[in-house]
């Protein structure tokens, strides 16, 4: 079979198109002959080796929409021809405890769909059959990439911790957090976006947010204080977080999902007297994923997208790296 990829031959490099060799088949494995694939800010960190975990040569792309082309002799649940989805994690151990209860995200042999393994931005890509996800029928699967890795990380903490009569506010508007402002609104939540960017209230609003407050200076916030059930850091810059902490509700919980690469203070006596949690998780269990999936499809949630033809790979990624992408880019597969 003819497969070709987007290769990263070392840091910080422009990709260069390849043929690539997959060898063969692992009976529990799928392939997927990718149509769409979402570019999300993990690709540019792991090309750049922010996190210094990168292996190289990388195929980076891990927000994959297309068909299932091929099924190990033990894959289950997926038929070739079907239409899938393939997000942050590409395998786990099975067997583990995590695994073993449901929570395979969380097993400590997870494999990363770009770190040592071979991602989307290729012609063909190969994942577990616990990792492969069926799209529901009135999911648009063009738009719906970015739901698999960016979607199940604002999804999982609003399924675990929001219920519909809560004030939720989401912190950043941006790849993550509009996808979190959709989300919550479609939960029923009384949604409040804090950006920094006065150019976005207006989008804000129309992604569903009832109230917009400006996350510059401490003022606006103060006088927030006590108001939230559950805030959603979706940001990786260091903002006033005594204020933010304090802006939560007896009982509330400020959850992370933005990758603030400082830590953030937290004084033990804002959480103690009004018995509030400081918290974070990464994407989700195949089960949340297939559940965010249902969701999305339910309430007609996709995310709002750029396009670029995969073959203009390294325009996406400066276009990402420039910030200036509403809200996340998609690239269509054109080999
Ligand atoms: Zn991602
Ligand atoms: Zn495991």
């Amino acid at each position: 079979m003819n497969h070709k990829a987007w290769v990263a031959k070392t840091a910080k490099q422009p990709m260069v198109l390849e043929d690539i060799d997959l060898g063969p088949l692992g009976s529990e494995d799928v392939e997927v002959a990718v149509e769409h694939c979402g570019l999300c800010h993990s690709d540019l960190s792991v090309l750049n080796n922010d996190w210094g975990i990168s292996n190289y040569p990388a195929i980076l792309g891990h927000e994959v929409t297309g068909r299932v082309a091929a099924t190990g002799s033990n894959a289950k649940g997926v038929a070739v021809g079907q239409r899938v989805g393939i997000g942050w994690n590409s395998g786990s151990d099975m067997h583990c405890p995590q695994c073993m209860s449901g929570n395979h995200h969380l097993c400590p042999h997870v494999q990363p769909t770009i770190v040592g393994h071979r991602g989307g931005f290729a012609t063909h890509i190969r994942a577990h059959w616990a990792w492969v996800f069926p799209l529901p029928e009135k999911l648009n699967v063009a738009e719906a990439g970015p739901l698999l890795c960016g979607g199940i990380t604002i999804f999982a903490p609003l399924a675990m911790y929001a219920k519909p009569t809560d004030r939720v506010g989401i912190i950043g508007i941006g790849g993550l957090g509009h996808m979190a402002v959709k989300f919550a609104a479609a939960y029923g939540c009384d949604v409040t976006a804090f950006t920094s960017s006065e150019s976005k209230f207006d989008e804000a609003k129309g992604f569903g947010a009832n109230h917009v407050v400006s996350s510059r200076g401490a003022d606006a916030v103060r006088k927030l204080a006590g108001s939230f059930d559950l805030l959603i850091s979706t940001v990786n810059v260091k903002l006033d977080w005594d204020a933010m902490i304090g802006a939560l509700a007896p009982n509330g919980r400020l959850h992370v999902v933005g990758a603030v690469l400082e830590p953030i203070p937290v004084a033990a006596f804002s959480l103690i007297a009004q018995q509030r949690s400081v918290s974070g998780s990464p994407t989700g269990s195949p089960a949340a994923i297939a559940t965010m999936l249902d969701f999305a499809a339910r309430h007609n949630v996709t995310p709002q997208n750029e396009h670029f033809p995969m073959s203009k790979i390294n325009e996406a990624f400066a276009r990402l790296e420039s910030g200036k992408a509403r809200y996340r880019i998609v690239l269509d597969a054109d080999f």
